[in-house]
């Protein structure tokens, strides 16, 4: 397996956004990254870029705007992947840890064993010379192998809180903004992830410091014992590449022991109305988190965050707008924005507001009348 990022000096130049004028252009930026995966360094990397963000097709892009612009917020949803999506990749100059890898069972002997399984399932996962039947068996292997160590290891909540508090983990700057600006317009956030549920709410509990009633987990979620330690895990297994078959029959309300949750403003039916979707992730492959919806418009927003030069014409092809350099959420944001500039896309308390004015009004007529 190469731990290398192979991309040096790469200027990309003839993609720049072209007539699309709602996003900023962004300076020629110079980066450079270090990291180490699996304990091994990986090698300094220089990304010139002429923007942060590419449409290889404006026209279709402005068309997709115009028709989640007409269905309104209540058909519009947004679901997104959580690991290198919502965080990011790079996180104090080394590679940022995912909700799997964080995981400090504080029993040092099961910690390697799940990086052992790690070393020898993750180049499968990507070999370009196994049938997706096989690889999907390997998969399904790792993932049980893996949430079995979690058990036998005797992992506890306590030791979950310790992880997070003590992991190499960030979420891309403009993600609380982004899920704010959501939920005042009562827009679900479906996270979809084939990490670890539990883990995901602790990230998001400790590192964003509020909840979000519009924001829902769909992962692999445990279950714990009166002591506080794993037993077991919920219902079937969602690995990299079964995301697309549990997305919202498999949808909880974020977990309880937020405390100040509103409860959810989507149960799993009404989320299948809203039919109208914006898409994160940063991976092809997250492209089928929508698959168990039959989606009428799909905005796809895709991350490309290393082998930028091998992967960018397919993340081109795959996604309507592609991110590089580890981009912060502002094009999202303003992507949403403006979709959301429409009437149709009223913030909850306008609308209340608007509501008991007419309520008011209508008093005050038939008050009137009787008079
Ligand atoms: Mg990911």
């Amino acid at each position: 397996m190469s731990h290398s990022l192979q991309l040096q000096g790469i200027l990309v130049t003839s993609f720049r956004q072209r007539h699309f004028s709602f996003f900023s252009r962004h300076p020629s930026a110079r980066v450079s990254f270090s990291s180490f995966i699996c304990g091994k360094k990986l090698e300094m990397e220089e990304v010139k870029v002429a923007s942060e963000l590419l449409v290889d097709d404006p026209a279709s892009l402005e068309k997709k705007i115009d028709a989640i612009r007409l269905g309104g917020s209540q058909k519009l949803q947004v679901i997104a992947d959580f690991d290198a999506t919502l965080t990011k990749f790079w996180v104090n100059g080394t590679r940022g840890q995912t909700s799997h890898g964080l995981v400090q069972q504080g029993n040092p002997e099961y910690d390697d064993k799940r990086q052992q399984l790690y070393e020898y399932y993750h180049p499968l996962e990507f070999s370009p010379t196994i049938g997706l039947e096989e690889k999907t068996k390997l998969m399904e292997e790792w993932w049980g192998k893996t949430h079995a160590l979690l058990v036998e290891g005797g992992l506890t909540y306590d030791s979950i809180r310790q992880s997070v508090a003590n992991a190499n983990i960030a979420f891309r700057e403009g993600v609380s903004e982004l899920f704010e600006f959501l939920e005042e317009r009562d827009i679900p956030v479906l996270i979809f992830s084939a990490g670890l549920a539990d883990i995901i709410e602790e990230v998001l509990r400790q590192k964003l410091n509020r909840s979000f009633k519009n924001v829902r987990v769909v992962s692999n979620r445990m279950i714990f014992n009166d002591k506080g330690c794993l037993v077991s895990f919920k219902g079937k297994v969602i690995h990299s590449l079964n995301k697309n078959e549990h997305a919202l029959d498999m949808a909880a309300p974020i977990h309880e022991r937020l405390g100040d949750m509103d409860g959810p403003i989507d149960d799993s039916a009404s989320l299948k109305k809203r039919t109208n979707v914006i898409l994160l992730g940063d991976h092809t492959g997250d492209l089928g988190m929508s698959d168990g919806l039959n989606y009428e418009t799909r905005i796809s927003m895709g991350f490309l965050n290393h082998n930028i030069g091998d992967s960018l014409s397919s993340y081109r092809e795959a996604f309507d707008v592609v991110f590089v350099n580890d981009a912060p959420m502002w094009g999202v944001i303003k992507l949403v924005s403006r979709i959301c500039s429409s009437g149709r896309f009223l913030k909850t308390k306008t609308l209340i507001a608007s509501r008991e004015t007419m309520s008011e009004n209508l008093n005050s007529d038939l008050s009137a009348s009787a008079l």
